[in-house]
């Protein structure tokens, strides 16, 4: 069996110790896998608003995390019990291994999973033995991660890996809120509020899915000029012109079929709601805050048809979607590349979170 009477190992990884500390690297243990587990040799991982929210404390209190969750790699060793992948595997890591015997996927929706799961056994400090909390059970700036086997999915390995990783959250968080949730087809009319990374990325699936027109949104010129090299043909500025105006005179007046909503807040789901067409289709992909509240005419919920729906995680099926992706990039159809802004090493993470702010980065990427 692969992995089967090595130790656990020592790697250095990127820890958040406590709420608002500026994150350091650490030396930390890799236990062996376990039935069902694998250890990847992190090869490049992303940096997502999401490792600066665990670090900030707005997503648990389970300190110390180790960050990093947008990453490929290849695998080292594998479980007992792991057929699905091998060492020396390419892929890249999901969070969310699907369990096959919950409701949805016994309905055969296994995207909506409702029971996903991550390795069950613990990486630790080497210093004092604590245990960590990987980000969305995946903890990718780290030489080695131990995963859920099911967290890995193999693509063509002849994708860099620097590109390959983003895949495995914002960037399929975008693509598949256009191409899963908000099922845009040729010929569409399609708006996104919010160009960053995920905004573009849905400008991006928009664009690989023939629609026809596609409207940018954004209150900063510099993302409307990214969101037109990803794809849009139009953009609007909101905070010099009304979206919901200009959208529909972009279409005739009637609004766009499908309206994505890459922010998160009631004021930019309303633009989206309204900027749509009858019987149109809103996406929202943007993440609310838990204190956020939406008021709308319920007449007008029924009075304007067609639906209202939330994306998780671009609804995707990572065994069904990631190699298709690197596929169509490996093809020249889909530039994953233009999502990277910068690589940079296991130590300057604390910096890109900085960078983050500036509006000027797309994704800074670790490379190890
Ligand atoms: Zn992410
Ligand atoms: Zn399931």
């Amino acid at each position: 069996m692969e992995g089967a009477g090595t130790m656990a190992q020592e790697v250095r990884g990127v820890i958040a110790p406590g709420k608002d500390e500026p994150v350091r690297v650490e030396t930390i243990v890799v236990p062996d896998p376990g039935p069902g587990e694998a250890v990847v040799q992190v090869q490049a991982c992303g940096v997502c608003h999401t490792d600066l929210h665990y670090k900030q404390g707005g997503i648990s209190d389970d300190y110390p995390f180790l960050l990093g969750h947008e990453a490929a790699g290849v695998v080292e060793s594998v479980g007992e019990g792991v057929t699905d992948v091998a060492p020396g595997d390419f892929v890249i890591l999901n969070w969310r291994a699907v369990c096959g015997q919950c409701r949805a996927c016994l309905r055969g929706r296994p995207w909506y999973c409702f029971d996903t799961h991550n390795a069950d056994q613990k990486m630790t400090l080497a210093s004092t033995g604590q245990e960590l909390s990987p980000a969305l059970g995946i903890g990718a700036f780290a030489e080695k991660t131990l995963v859920a086997a099911g967290q890995c999915t193999k693509v063509d390995p002849s994708v860099s890996a620097q590109v390959a990783g983003l895949l495995g959250c914002g960037v399929m968080a975008g693509i598949g809120a256009a191409i899963n949730t908000g099922q845009v087809g040729r010929g569409d009319t399609v708006a996104v509020i919010g160009c960053g990374g995920v905004g573009d990325a849905a400008i991006a699936g928009a664009n690989l899915a023939g629609a026809a027109k596609i409207i940018a949104v954004d209150i900063d010129d510099r993302k409307l000029e990214t969101a037109r090299s990803m794809g849009a043909t139009h953009t609007v500025n909101s905070r010099e012109t009304d979206p919901v105006e200009a959208i529909r005179e972009l279409t005739g007046g009637f609004g766009a079929d499908v309206v994505i909503e890459a922010v998160g807040r009631p004021e930019t789901y309303k633009q989206a709601f309204y900027a749509r067409d009858l019987a149109g289709t809103v996406v929202l992909v943007g993440v609310p805050t838990p204190e956020m509240k939406l008021e709308l005419p319920l007449l007008d919920v029924f009075g304007r048809g067609g639906a209202l729906k939330s994306s998780w995680y671009g609804d995707c099926l990572p065994s069904r979607d990631f190699p298709m992706l690197i596929d169509l990039h490996l093809q020249g159809r889909l530039d994953l590349g233009a999502f990277v802004t910068e690589t940079i090493g296991l130590t300057d993470v604390e910096k890109a979170f900085e960078r983050m702010h500036g509006g000027d980065v797309l994704r800074s990427v670790v490379v190890l």
